[in-house]
């Protein structure tokens, strides 16, 4: 990656209006400050939130070899940081140390753990802005909106802190009469975490958030593009009173950590959130050790905007399924299918809409769009594209680099897209959004379907019965109904077909985390 010179933003703060859709690119104060990036790193070092070195049974460690692996800032190409590259044996003292920190973490009361998780989540808060500057710097998302995803994280902790007293059994009418039958939830035990760049914060709370609350351990292993976000967070689940070997992070040499994890017998449960065919090597490999197992793979979604439609709400809709994060989101709107009728009026009114929107560097002010994670994930993009133009696809805007340089890529709207081309089969992960344009409700069903993914999918419609029709037949495993951004941690979130297997957030995601026990109390009629 290039070293570029630091990039000396002024921020003139104000109230201003990014979106008034999303929760996640919301209008906010800000103050007026000047900001780099180095001197965002100065502060967070002296503030202590900026670690670099691994979590393993409540201590901070270097990996034993002294090995570093660099982390960079994706706006600028500048080093932030060199953190411990771990691999096995660091992961196996991890594991060791969570598999003995479990008996005691889940012999605690729900209440116990619950304050515990309340603390931490105190702690995310009252840091939130260091912490949404930290997303910023490894990630590249507006700041706005990595401050967004420091309250969303948060929110995982916040409801499991909650939802720790409410893990009930059940008692059973029994078969016999002499017999009692109960059903006790318990915890799972250990438990690894693997996730990706794209949410630094919000991957790894919606897994430890439920993990921790139902009585789990954790070793967590963030992307090493973005380690910074989740040391930060897990030094606050330390000062929150989390115990040793409760949460541990070891981050460097993927593949190794996974191994460690996927082989140990002690590990019972691997939670995952990054590529399909990651996903796919880790679910065969947890095969020999028969763990129970959580994927959130890749997905992609339909938006379906129907001849019947409010345009306005369609356009904002879309705006924001699409170009959130960049477009860099597993729930992405990756497919615009917009009907016959209002084709032409659609692809002129979301393109003024996308033409709105500022990129740059996440710490100015005003930006909306941020740089693609890395080179890699550009090239990508362009190939897509190039492979739309060459059959037959139209660039109505944008298309190319983005004249800032580094990763940063034009918002981009393409129309006449169809299903022989690669962007209408495949994740894009990118700001480009192919127009496709469908006749019927049968057909815009058909083409939604027509993919071995199913996470997220839009539809835009007025009519009631319409909505219905199609969300049932949808198979996807989130369905927003004239609505772009869905994800609450109040909700079920996760994918069916190859997008994966378990859901996260809600009742439902505490599930992933227990085992059920089954008790027979035999001989109950003696006196
Ligand atoms: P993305 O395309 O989002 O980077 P990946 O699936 O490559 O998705 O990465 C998601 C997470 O999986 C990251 O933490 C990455 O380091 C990790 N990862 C990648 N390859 C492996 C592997 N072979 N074993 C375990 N973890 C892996």
């Amino acid at each position: 990656m290039v070293i570029g010179a630091a990039a000396r933003v002024a921020i003139t703060g104000c109230r201003k209006l990014v979106s008034s859709h999303s929760s996640l690119l919301v209008s906010s104060h800000c103050r007026h400050m000047s900001m780099d990036a180095g001197s965002v790193s100065e502060k967070l070092r002296n503030s202590g939130l900026l670690r670099t070195q691994g979590l393993i049974g409540g201590k901070w460690l270097d990996s034993y070899d002294k090995k570093t692996i660099k982390v960079y800032n994706p706006a600028t190409g500048e080093i932030i940081a060199d953190v411990a590259c771990m691999g096995v044996r660091e992961t196996n003292d991890a594991i060791a140390s969570s598999y003995e920190a479990f008996t005691s973490w889940s012999r605690l009361t729900a209440g116990e753990r619950s304050k515990v998780l309340r603390r931490w989540y105190d702690l995310l808060i009252a840091h939130k802005e260091e912490l949404g500057q930290l997303i910023t710097l490894e990630q590249g998302k507006p700041l706005k909106e990595a401050i967004g995803e420091v309250g969303y994280g948060a929110s995982f902790i916040e409801y499991y802190a909650e939802e720790a007293k409410r893990v009930y059994g059940d008692i059973i009418p029994p078969n016999l009469s002499d017999r009692r039958l109960l059903v006790l939830k318990q915890p799972i035990g250990v438990v690894g975490a693997i996730t990706p760049w794209n949410f630094p914060l919000a991957m790894i709370t919606r897994k430890v958030g439920p993990a921790l609350a139902s009585g789990c351990t954790v070793v967590v292993k963030p992307s090493e593009l973005t380690p910074l976000t989740a040391l930060a967070a897990a030094e606050l689940a330390l000062q929150a009173g989390v115990p040793p070997g409760a949460l541990n992070v070891v981050m460097g040499n993927a593949p190794e950590i996974g191994d460690a994890l996927l082989t140990s017998p002690q590990v019972r449960k691997i939670t995952f959130t990054g590529s399909t065919a990651v996903g796919k090597k880790l679910m065969a490999a947890a095969a020999p050790t028969v763990k129970k197992v959580s994927l959130e793979l890749g997905g992609n979604a339909p938006s379906i905007v129907f001849n019947d439609a409010d345009l306005d709400v369609a356009v904002k809709g879309t705006l924001a399924a699409k170009f959130r994060n960049s477009g860099q989101t597993c729930v992405c709107a990756n497919r615009v299918l917009v009907q016959d009728g209002i084709y032409d009026k659609f692809a002129e009114a979301f393109s003024e809409a996308v033409q709105k929107l500022e990129v740059g560097d996440g710490f100015k002010e005003g930006s909306t769009q941020g740089p693609l994670i890395n080179d890699a994930a550009v090239q990508k993009v362009e190939s897509f594209v190039q492979d739309a133009v060459s059959k037959g696809a139209k660039i109505i805007l944008g298309g190319k680099r983005h004249s800032l340089g580094m990763t940063f890529y034009e918002p981009t709207v393409i129309r006449d897209v169809s299903d022989n081309m690669i962007m209408s089969k495949e994740e894009i992960f990118g700001p480009v959004a192919p127009l496709i344009r469908f006749k019927t409700e049968e057909d815009a069903i058909r083409i939604a379907n027509d993919t071995i993914a199913g996470l997220a999918a839009y539809i835009f419609t007025n009519s009631v019965q319409r909505s219905w029709r199609v969300f049932e037949a949808l198979e996807y495993g989130l369905v927003g109904v004239n609505e772009g951004i869905i994800s609450t941690e109040v909700a079920p979130f996760g994918g069916v077909k190859q997008s994966g297997l378990g859901r996260e957030g809600s009742k439902y995601g505490m599930d992933e985390y227990l085992e059920i026990k089954y008790v027979c109390l035999g001989d109950m009629n003696r006196h």
